[in-house]
């Protein structure tokens, strides 16, 4: 009966210590390699209390890995542990996230008695043994069937995100070795972008290449910080790097930057651009703020990470909607940045549970967004060569005649003023010749209209065959055209319409009736006085010489002599 009772009230005991806490986390097996799994938390609002006091408190469960906001500052995390086997172990006790945190503390308990602790302020852990690269590994020696408690007191500069694994001697190297690797890899990739974005400065000068480069530029900089990079690579880690988490705020400021210059919002988006206006002076305010007291501007920043993406979502689907060709690139990019920044919004927050995409999920949406930018860029560029190059032919079209391809009259006077000019200070002769041609409206009203045009094409033709690439060959309306010679006095002008004037000589047509036609043209020609002409004036003289010819015949070219100054 006494057994009996005795057995019953050890086991109430036992129910009771149980049900008080968790039960310690047994240890079994040879490899320890622990990164799943339960402790307790408790947080000091008071930031004050001592370890004394923190035993007395009611611990609640979590899961080794977690966030819990920004009302966490001072967290406690509590974990018992105990060896199953019959020989003693050393565990070590990794924080890998130990380089965003002020302060990190352990206390070692066996039973109740404070075996051992430690305390490491990361402004001055650098030269500690506990610390290894931004990581924070504490060794624990257990020997079997002993309980071990240890407490963890954790203080973050803003948001209270933790983890905690168990390892081996081996594990605890392996876990040390391998880290960064995947974070490396995003800061590379974003800083390849920053290269071929300055490059497409230099090429370009487009403002909006600089606010992409600076976005990228903050967004590297807060991954490398946030995300351990800068710890584990140059042991970089408390108050003195703490500064650059004001990249959180620089980022959405040159992405908004970056928005209202490549949509143009002010010049197209009015509306829009208010919006976009009243976001930008809202992070302004909060980056003055964060120069002061970078705590206390970080605080709203995952809501204010969340107005902006509510804000940019919003003007790119107003933009889209009003037919922006650019923007549902722009959407799909913002798409994932909302999506897992939404995520990692959740996660600082303390609502979600960790997991690799929501904890990395500002470094993944930043890269996605970046990427999507850069092709942005590329295709604005795209654009714009297809405006120009549209601009170009629209020029083009109002400069030439459509059926023979020559300059129009109004083309003509402007590049021949131009020619004239270049003549005048090179003391170069240039000359001028009209054709016309002879008896056309003959050709028309035998073979009809469309034979008359097949007659101007061929002339025209012959004009660009024996003309030089340097002269400037116009069709002035109906069946006339105007040569300019640069470089060519009256007697070389005078080659070159004799050799004209041959050549349509001897072209012969084949009429639709099976008819051959033959046709003629007449010239005027002049040499223009440089001292005293206009092209215009010297346009008019060779309209008169090219009377003489009709006149006297026809199918001869007429010289008019300069004008005696
Ligand atoms: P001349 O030897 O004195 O130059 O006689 P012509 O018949 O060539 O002169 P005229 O100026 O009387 O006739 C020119 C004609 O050219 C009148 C017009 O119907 C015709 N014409 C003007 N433009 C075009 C065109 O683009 N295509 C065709 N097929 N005919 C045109
Ligand atoms: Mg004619
Ligand atoms: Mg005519």
């Amino acid at each position: 009966m006494l057994q009996v009772s005795r057995y019953l009230c050890i086991y109430f005991c036992l129910l009771f210590t149980f049900h008080a806490q968790a039960s310690p986390l047994v240890i079994s097996e040879d490899t320890v390699n622990l990164t799943d799994f339960k402790l307790s938390y408790f947080i000091d609002d008071s930031r004050s209390l001592d370890i004394e006091e923190v035993t007395r408190q009611s611990f609640s469960p979590t899961g080794n890995y977690t966030t819990l906001g920004t009302s966490a500052k001072v967290t406690w995390y509590k974990l018992q542990l105990r060896i199953a086997g019959t020989t003693a172990q050393q565990i070590f006790v990794h924080l890998p996230y130990a380089y965003h945190v002020r302060s990190v503390a352990f206390y070692e308990f066996r039973g109740a008695t404070l075996t051992h602790s430690e305390w490491l302020d990361m402004n001055d852990a650098k030269d500690s043994p506990l610390m290894y690269r931004g990581a924070v590994v504490y060794p624990i020696n257990m020997v079997s069937d002993e309980t071990l408690t240890l407490y963890v007191r954790s203080h973050a500069y803003s948001h209270q995100w933790f983890a905690l694994n168990l390892h081996d001697a081996e594990g605890s190297k392996r876990a040390l070795i391998g880290a960064k690797t995947d974070i490396a890899l995003m800061v590379g990739m974003m800083l390849a972008l920053v290269f071929y974005n300055g490059l497409l400065y230099f090429a370009t000068s487009k403002k909006e290449n600089i606010y992409y480069s600076f976005y990228l530029i903050s967004g590297l900089l807060w991954i490398a910080l946030s995300y351990g990079l800068l710890a584990n690579v140059f042991g970089w880690y408390g108050d003195r790097v703490f500064m650059l988490n004001l990249s959180l705020i620089t980022m959405p400021i040159f992405l908004l930057l970056f928005v209202m210059t490549i949509f143009e919002t002010k010049r197209f988006y009015p509306i829009e651009h208010r919006f976009l206006q009243f976001m930008l002076i809202l992070l302004s305010v909060t980056l003055v703020y964060g120069l002061f007291d970078i705590s206390g501007a970080l605080k709203p920043a995952s809501s204010l990470a969340a107005l902006m993406m509510i804000i940019t979502f919003s003007v790119s689907i107003s933009l889209y909607r009003k037919g922006n060709p650019l923007v549902k690139y722009f959407l799909i990019g913002h798409s994932f940045f909302v999506l897992f920044n939404g995520m990692a919004v959740l996660f600082y927050k303390g609502l979600i549970s960790p997991s690799y995409i929501s904890h990395f999920g500002v470094g993944i949406g930043i890269v996605l967004e970046a990427l999507t930018l850069a092709f942005i860029i590329s295709y604005r560029i795209k654009i714009l060569e297809d405006i120009r190059h549209s601009q170009e032919e629209l020029k083009r079209q109002a400069a030439t005649d459509p059926l023979t391809k020559l300059y129009n009259r109004r083309y003509f006077y402007s590049e021949a003023d131009y020619l004239l000019e270049v003549a005048k200070t090179q003391q170069e002769p240039l000359s001028v010749l009209v054709a016309d041609i002879d008896h056309f409206k003959r050709v028309n009203d035998t073979y009809g209209h469309q034979m008359g045009d097949r007659v101007i094409v061929e002339v025209a033709t012959t004009l660009k065959k024996f003309c030089r690439s340097k002269d400037l060959i116009a069709r002035f309306g109906g069946e006339e055209f105007v040569v300019l010679l640069p470089a060519a006095d009256e007697q070389e002008a005078n080659k070159c319409a004799q050799r004209i004037l041959l050549a349509i000589q001897s072209l012969v047509l084949i009429t639709d009736e099976q008819d051959t036609l033959h046709f003629t043209v007449s010239i005027g020609l002049v040499e223009v006085d440089n001292s005293t002409e206009t092209i215009q004036m010297a346009v008019n003289r060779a309209d008169k010489a090219l009377y003489q010819a009709k006149q006297s015949g026809r199918n001869q070219i007429c010289v008019q002599q300069m004008p005696d100054n």
